[in-house]
C-alpha cells in the first residue's frame, strides 16, 4: 500500500523552508493562467456547493463584525435568522434560536471555496464541499449552523506580527495566483477565506465559552497549523487553532487552553507560536519523519507545555491510541485546560495520499470521545474542533461524519 501512496503524491510537501518575503512576492508574482487558477468546474452553474445547496444555509449573523463574546449575560440563546437560497433581505424571518447548551455548532462559509490552489493540489475546495455535503444528511439535522465571519485583525495579531499580516494581505493577487512557497499559493479569494477561517475559529470559541453551545466544529480552509508567527507554510497562512486558544484567554478569561493536534503532520506553526506560552499546552501526534520535520518528543517548549508524540510510517490505530493514553492524556489531565481546541486533521486516515498512518473511522470516533472525556473532566465539556488536513475526499467525509457524530454525543 505504501507504494501506491507514494505514487499518488501529486506534489507532496516541499522540504522546509525558505524565509517568507512578502515584498519579493509583490514584485515578482508567479501568475498562472486564470483558466487554471479557476477551473470551470468550480464555477459550473447550478453545481451543488455550500453556496447553492437546496437547504437552509444556516443561521445568519452579522458576519463582518468581530464577535462580542465574553460579555456577561450573553448565555441566553439569541434570536436567529434563517436564510434559504433565493430569499432576499425582506424575506428573512426571525425565529427563536434552536440552540441550547447541549447543541453542537457547525461553522463554515462559502468563501472557503474561493481559495483556489493550482490544479491538482490536494488542499482544494472539494474538501469543504464533501464535508458540507455529508453534514447535510439526516443524522446531522440537529446541528446548529452558522457562517464564519471575517475575523478582526486584532485577533490574528494575538499570534502573528502586524508586518506579517500586512504582507499576507498585500501578497494576495487581484487575478491569477501568487506562489508563496512550492506548496502554498494565494488566489484572489484566499485572503478573505483565510480571514473567515480564523473568524470561524473565534466564533466557535465565543459560542462555546459563553455556553450557547456545548461544542463546535469549524470546517474552513485554508488550514492553519503550519503557519508560524511570521511564515506561511504547508497550505497555511494564519494559525486558526493558536488564535482560538489565545482568544479564549484574551476575551473569555480562560486561564489555560489545550490545543490537541491529530493531523498526520506536525503543527510546526502552532508549536512555534506557543513555544514560550506557559498557559497554552500544545499536544500532537504525527508521522515522523515527515513534513515539516519538527515534532520530536524532545521538543518541549520553554515551560514544558509542548507535548509531541510522534508516530512512525505504517503505524495504525493501536499506536495512535497508545500515544494518547500514555503520553498526551495524562499531560492534559494534569494541565486541566479551561477549553480544549482540536486541530482536527484527517490525513492520518489509511486512504490519505500524503502520509502513511493507517487510521480508520473508529479511531477518529475514539479520539474525539477521549478528548470530550478530557473536556468533560476539566472544563464542562467545552471543546472547539477546527478542520486542518485530510486529502482523500472519501476518507475525509467519512472521518468528519464520525467526528461530528461523536461531538453530538451520538
Ligand atoms: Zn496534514
Amino acid at each position: 500500500m505504501a507504494e501506491s501512496k507514494s505514487a499518488a503524491l501529486p506534489l507532496g510537501y516541499a522540504p522546509r523552508r525558505r524565509p517568507f518575503a512578502g515584498a519579493t512576492i509583490l514584485r515578482r508574482p508567479v501568475r498562472i493562467n486564470r483558466a487554471v487558477a479557476r477551473p470551470a468546474e468550480f464555477r459550473e452553474p447550478g453545481r451543488r456547493d455550500v453556496r447553492t445547496a437546496a437547504r437552509p444555509l444556516g443561521v445568519r449573523r452579522p458576519c463582518d463584525t468581530p464577535p462580542a463574546g465574553g460579555a456577561p449575560g450573553r448565555h441566553a440563546p439569541a434570536a436567529k435568522i434563517l436564510l434559504t437560497p433565493g430569499h432576499r433581505q425582506r424575506d428573512m424571518v426571525e425565529i427563536p434560536s434552536p440552540m441550547h447548551p447541549m447543541t453542537t455548532l457547525y461553522i463554515t462559509h462559502p468563501a472557503a471555496l474561493d481559495h483556489i490552489p493550482p490544479l491538482g493540489h490536494p488542499e482544494r475546495p472539494d474538501r469543504i464541499r464533501v464535508v458540507d455535503r455529508v453534514l447535510e444528511q439526516e443524522a446531522f439535522q440537529s446541528l446548529a449552523r452558522d457562517q464564519a465571519p471575517v475575523c478582526a485583525i486584532d485577533r490574528i495579531a494575538l499570534c502573528h506580527t502586524q508586518d506579517y499580516i500586512d504582507a499576507i494581505r498585500e501578497a494576495a493577487p487581484t487575478e491569477g495566483m501568487v506562489q508563496l512557497d512550492s506548496d502554498t499559493s494565494m488566489s484572489p479569494g484566499t485572503y478573505e477565506a483565510a480571514l473567515r477561517a480564523v473568524g470561524g475559529a473565534v466564533l466557535a470559541v465565543d459560542e462555546v465559552m459563553t455556553g450557547r453551545v456545548a461544542n463546535a466544529f469549524c470546517a474552513m480552509r485554508p488550514p492553519g497549523h503550519h503557519a508560524e508567527i511570521t511564515q506561511p507554510m504547508g497550505f497555511c497562512f494564519f494559525n486558526n487553532a493558536a488564535i482560538a486558544a489565545r482568544h479564549a484567554r484574551d476575551r473569555h478569561g480562560a486561564e489555560r487552553v489545550a490545543v490537541i493536534d491529530f493531523d498526520v503532520h506536525h503543527g510546526n506553526g502552532t508549536q512555534d507560536i506557543l513555544w514560550a506560552d506557559r498557559n497554552v499546552m500544545y499536544c500532537s501526534t504525527h508521522e515522523m519523519p515527515l513534513y515539516p520535520g519538527t515534532g520530536a518528543a524532545s521538543e518541549r517548549g520553554e515551560h514544558g507545555t509542548i507535548v509531541n508524540a510522534p508516530l512512525r510510517a505504517g503505524d495504525g490505530g493501536d499506536e495512535f491510541q497508545e500515544a494518547f493514553e500514555s503520553v498526551i492524556i495524562p499531560r492534559l489531565l494534569g494541565f486541566r485546560p479551561d477549553l480544549v481546541v482540536l486541530s482536527a486533521g484527517f490525513d492520518a486516515h489509511m486512504r490519505d495520499p500524503l502520509a502513511n498512518i493507517n487510521l480508520l473511522e473508529p479511531d477518529y470516533t475514539w479520539v474525539t470521545k477521549r478528548m470530550m472525556d478530557v473536556a468533560d473532566t476539566c472544563c464542562g465539556g467545552r471543546l472547539v474542533s477546527l478542520l486542518e488536513g485530510g486529502y482523500d475526499l472519501q476518507g475525509l467525509a467519512r472521518s468528519v461524519a464520525v467526528h461530528v457524530t461523536a461531538l453530538m454525543r451520538g
